[in-house]
């Protein structure tokens, strides 16, 4: 007997995930409920998400105007505020592309990105226009940029095609029906510098970034609601504020936004004017804004949690917030491939019921997947999973609805993998442990890469710009621990011994001389330590990993 297809088909309505219905969900459920931005003119700004969602819309219909269709790439330079955030929903929701750019990078990094993206128009803070002014002749692909400020304060620019944004809006209606788009239409462009070679886009769909703000806001992930105040210390340039410009209006809560006040007393000001409950960020804002409290002897009452990603949890910031602040230091582990919310540690009754030193020692782990994420360790060399036993150090690899399954434009596939079974993994570069109860542990990286303050050094790069200082035989560069920045770049070097007399021979303050104008400042490594030779594998490659465990504590032990 054959089977109906209508019995085998679930028989629910086919309703896609999109990024316009949860600002229209917020609008109409939590129209009052309110964004606070602090402001680059430097007031604080407040108003609803119904007023949010009407801005939103004139920012569509001005897209429109302007020529911009469906799948068209649109770049933002800009900090967290209410603007930013009305890109977030504008662009997207009408079905183009809204790509955060990272003004941090370099000046070479941000042109390849633009041109990479092909963006057709850039909204950009004030602040970031000189960004633009050097290189905006060889961005052939932007016809117009949108400085976002008030109309009275637009600064001059030698940029031409330059709009601003509140002028732009003030032109346009806040009538707009937001088109139904199919759930796997590209929402947000992001690059990750975490990887060797050129930056990468990572390119979210709007399911995918609904599911990911669905997963996000769970008791046992972010613990959202809708009386929560939450701020993003996160950059909404760095992987969309980790989605809480979406997660906070499908919950109908409070979103902070800080704008370019991510120093202690910028935070502190703005935790204690909006009773912040829930901020998120890297452990170097924390470790400033601790610095702030302590010096002048002030506590947050109103923050409840922390948390902290982008690098590990240092036991001694998960007990600080602890003893001194009673503030839950929620550990995150995640990356730009992955939405980047993938695992997390949260404060459940179990947890809270332990031994303080063993609940620290978990607060200080990556914590344990969401709904919908899979994590693994796999053996190098043998490409089977390894045990959940918290000593096995193996691959980390994830799959998952929010995790890439290619870059955009790139033909990079070696870090998707088959296990035995068959299924794709996306190797994150990571190496890791996991213990039986599913908490997960990064102990190393093995992408050739520095993590400084949440942002990335190039290992390969500053070792080929050593290379060419005359006397280098050999150099390599490796992250060591630092309290502030969480790690920094050391440099070893293999001088020249042809080179014997002593007023001849290389030394430190004449490679950093030679790196002055070949790398950003903050790239500079903290030392340079000259050596006889280089530990090296079988094939020839620097041993890195030897140099790391010896070398960790170096700036440590020696500050
Ligand atoms: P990004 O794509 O810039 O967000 O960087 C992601 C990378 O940051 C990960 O692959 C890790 O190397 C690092 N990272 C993120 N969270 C953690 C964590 N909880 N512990 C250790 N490293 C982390």
């Amino acid at each position: 007997m054959s089977i109906q297809p209508s019995l085998t088909t679930g028989q629910m309505m086919a309703q896609p995930l999109l990024i316009s219905d949860l600002i229209e969900y917020a609008a109409q459920h939590f129209g009052k409920q309110q964004i606070i931005s602090k402001r680059l003119e430097g007031d604080i700004h407040r108003y609803g998400y119904q007023d949010a969602l009407l801005r939103s819309k004139r920012l569509a219909n001005a897209l429109t105007a302007l020529g911009v269709e469906q799948g068209d790439r649109i770049g933002t330079l800009a900090w967290n505020g209410y603007r930013h955030f009305e890109c977030y929903y504008g662009i997207s929701g009408m079905g183009a592309i809204c790509h955060t750019i990272n003004p941090r990078l370099f000046s070479e990094q941000i042109e390849y990105i633009i041109q990479h993206a092909e963006d057709s128009y850039l909204f950009v803070d004030a602040c970031f226009l000189s960004i633009l002014e050097p290189i905006a002749d060889r961005l052939i692909s932007v016809k117009g940029i949108i400085v976002m400020i008030d109309e009275d304060q637009m600064p001059n620019t030698s940029l031409v095609n330059v709009i601003n944004y509140e002028q732009l809006l003030s032109e346009h209606s806040e009538d707009y029906l937001w088109p139904q788009l199919e759930p796997s239409t590209a929402a947000c462009l992001c690059y990750t510098s975490g990887t060797t070679g050129n930056p990468k886009g990572v390119l979210y769909s709007h399911q995918s970034t609904v599911l990911h703000a669905f997963a996000s806001r769970n008791p046992d992930a972010l613990n959202i609601a809708s009386d929560t105040i939450v701020m993003p210390v996160v950059p909404m340039y760095h992987v969309c504020a980790w989605g809480l410009p979406y997660i906070a209006p499908m919950s109908g809560a409070t979103l902070v936004l800080p704008g370019d006040g991510m120093g202690g007393e910028d935070l502190y000001r703005l935790i204690d004017h909006a009773k912040v409950d829930l901020m998120l960020g890297v452990p170097t804002v924390w470790l400033g804004l601790i610095e702030y409290l302590k010096q002048h002897g002030l506590s947050i009452p109103s923050v409840k949690t922390v948390g902290v990603g982008g690098a590990a949890s240092p036991k001694i910031l998960v007990e600080t917030l602890d003893k001194d602040y009673g503030i839950y230091l929620l550990p995150i582990w995640g990356m730009t491939e992955t939405s980047p919310l993938a695992t997390l540690g949260s404060a459940n009754k179990q947890l809270l019921a332990l031994p303080e030193d063993e609940r620290y020692a978990l607060q200080s782990s990556a914590g344990k997947p969401m709904f919908g994420i899979e994590i693994e360790i796999f053996d190098e060399e043998t490409n089977t999973k390894l045990a959940h036993d918290g000593e096995a150090r193996g691959l980390l690899r994830v799959r998952g609805p929010w995790v890439l399954k290619s870059y955009y434009k790139s033909d990079k596939t070696d870090c998707f993998v088959k296990d035995q079974e068959g299924n794709t993994w996306f190797d994150t570069g990571d190496i890791a442990t996991i213990d039986a109860h599913s908490y997960l542990r990064i102990v190393d990286r093995a992408k050739d890469v520095v993590k400084s303050g949440g942002e990335w050094i190039s290992s390969i790069d500053l070792e080929n710009a050593a290379q060419g200082c005359e006397g280098v035989v050999e150099a390599c560069v490796i992250g060591v621990k630092h309290i502030k920045w969480d790690e920094r770049p050391l440099l070893f070097i293999v001088r020249d011994k042809g080179i014997e007399s002593q007023a001849e021979r290389l030394d430190k303050e004449a490679v950093y001389q030679f790196l002055t104008d070949k790398i950003a400042k903050w790239w500079m490594p903290d030392d340079i330590i000259f050596v006889d030779q280089l530990p090296h594998t079988a094939t020839g490659k620097l041993q890195k990993r030897t140099l790391r465990d010896e070398y960790w504590n170096y700036l440590v032990d020696n500050d």
